[in-house]
């Protein structure tokens, strides 16, 4: 017998909304696979909805013209109002997406505030160019408008950061917003709908619909309603949103896969490095676009660099995210587990990778996280550049190692993906740091660290790993119109330069 659990609705014009048919989505606890409550699977008719009353409240709505300063007064508030209630929200998050609470307080959440506070100022400061007089004749002055109604389709492995990042941007600029959860991992942007009614932003700002991406995000991306679509996910949804996007020629700002390069140069420092690589490999069990999962070892450390992170991933604990002591829970579905169990098998057995360490769910995991999604840390070693474990986003726990010889071959390797989101450098010399940073075809090059973002900074990708940029002054750019307005001063009937369209020259 399922146990009672609590059956979530949609959030439109600032109201709980019943789904127009009563289908709802098992969400589930991937610790432990038990259903953890019950939310809508909506159809187009809830999408438009929820369409229309972003629509609404954009165009009749005070929103996009009240003054940036009274904007951002009421996002700060979102910002305390989350910091209030951040246990809850981070445990929730924990429960829903199997991530360590530590990771879900101390960073999702700590960083997420911190975002909120960055775009709440951030967007009081726009830039653009001068007003001008740059023909002479008449000044030119530059507006920066809100565009309307953005549609933010978030992915499971950052929930509620992802909703951060583009979704209040987007309302700071003055738009209204539809949210489109992942399915799997809903709850914390249902809750940070509700907590942000009570901030005193005007209903219909924020709308959340939840249901099959093939279904109700599509319905948003193909909606005249809608006029920006802001997606972090797959590179191949990425694909699909441009296309469908194109039939009202709506912008898209996508945020999606990578295979991140990690170089080690000989010089580096070998702790520091192979520290780098736990963290920057595993976090959030290897779910994560930045992760990095393509370790280049220079051939003459490789042994010694191999052999101290073996170490350190063996220290790796696995097991309830609610712990403490936990650094990875479990994966966030048993579809991811699926995955991954099929590429650690393709790496075995038809790349002929060498595997270290993992490869298999955690044998003495005891009941209720028997059940659940949990995943061994896994290193493979002497990988060459054709595998497909190296070419491949895994999205989970495991790490691919391949030697090189000279930073050119490093670099070349480095670049040979179909994805530019993030890379990065270990060495102690400034020159190389600077030459390998500049070739590197990523959106993020870190020297001597991997991972740390900063709200200021912005964070997004080259080649298949979409464009346009989340965090930083730069996200603004896809969530603003700039429009040149111009002022005749000469108060003249006939200008000068209207003989060349019409009658002759002075
Ligand atoms: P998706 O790209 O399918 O999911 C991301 C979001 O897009 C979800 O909200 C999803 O909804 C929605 N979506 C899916 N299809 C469409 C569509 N046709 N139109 C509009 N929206 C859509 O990622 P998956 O969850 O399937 O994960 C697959 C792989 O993607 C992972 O294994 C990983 O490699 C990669 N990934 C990368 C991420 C990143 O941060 N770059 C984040 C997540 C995944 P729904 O959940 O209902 O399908």
């Amino acid at each position: 017998m399922q146990k009672e659990v609590a059956v979530q609705e949609l959030y439109i014009g600032g109201e709980l909304s019943r789904p127009v048919r009563a289908e709802y989505n098992d969400v589930l606890n991937p610790s432990n696979a038990e259903v953890i409550a019950r939310v809508p699977r909506a159809s187009t008719e809830d999408a438009k909805k929820a369409i229309d009353a972003a629509r609404e409240a954009f165009d009749k709505g005070p929103w996009s013209k009240m003054s940036p300063a009274d904007r951002s007064k009421i996002i700060w508030k979102i910002a305390d109002l989350v910091e209030q209630d951040v246990d809850r929200l981070a445990m929730l998050e924990t429960e829903n997406q199997g991530k360590p609470f530590k990771l879900s307080k101390d960073s999702d959440f700590a960083f997420g505030i911190d975002n909120i506070r960055f775009f709440a100022s951030a967007v009081r400061n726009l830039e653009g160019k001068a007003a001008g007089e740059y023909n002479g004749i008449g000044t030119s002055i530059i507006r920066r408008e809100p565009i309307g109604v953005v549609a933010c389709i978030t992915p499971w492995n950052y929930p509620w950061m992802m909703v951060v990042w583009k979704a209040i941007p987007a309302i700071a600029a003055g738009n209204t917003v539809v949210i489109k959860p992942a399915s799997v991992t809903p709850l914390t942007t249902l809750e940070f709908a509700k907590l942000m009614e009570r901030s005193g932003l005007p209903k219909g700002v924020v709308n959340v619909v939840t249901g099959d991406g093939s279904v109700v995000g599509e319905a948003l991306v193909r909606s005249s309603g809608v006029d920006v679509v802001g997606l972090t996910g797959d590179t191949a949804t990425g694909k699909k949103i441009m296309e469908a996007a194109s039939g009202t020629v709506k912008r898209v700002q996508l945020e999606l896969g990578g295979k991140a390069p990690f170089i080690v140069f000989d010089d580096a420092d070998l702790d520091a490095a192979s520290e780098g690589a736990v963290v920057g490999g595993f976090v959030n069990s290897g779910q994560d676009c930045t992760a990095a999962t393509r370790l280049y070892v220079h051939e003459s450390v490789y042994d010694s660099f191999i052999q101290k992170l073996v170490q350190k991933v063996r220290r790796i604990i696995v097991g309830d995210p609610k712990s403490k002591e936990t650094d990875n829970g479990p994966l966030v579905s048993s579809a991811q587990l699926n995955k991954v169990e099929n590429m650690v098998r393709i790496g075995k057995e038809e790349d002929g990778a060498k595997l270290l360490l993992g490869g298999r769910k955690p044998p003495n995991l005891e009941a209720p996280f028997s059940r659940g999604y949990f995943y061994e840390p896994t290193l493979f070693a002497d990988c060459t550049q054709d595998m497909r474990i190296v070419q491949q986003e895994i999205f989970g726990p495991v790490l691919a190692i391949l030697p090189f010889s000279t930073p050119e071959e490093a670099i070349e390797k480095a670049n040979d993906v179909v994805y530019g989101l993030a890379s990065s450098v270990w060495t102690k010399d400034v020159y190389k740091a600077m030459k390998v940073s500049a070739a590197l075809r990523f959106g993020e090059v870190w020297v001597n660290d991997h991972l740390p973002l900063v709200s200021e900074m912005p964070h997004g990708g080259y080649k298949q790993s979409g464009f346009g940029k989340d965090l930083s002054g730069y996200t603004f750019d896809d969530y603003t119109d700039v429009k040149h307005v111009y002022f005749d001063l000469t108060g003249a009937v006939r200008k000068g330069w209207h003989y060349t369209i019409y009658g002759q020259q002075p």
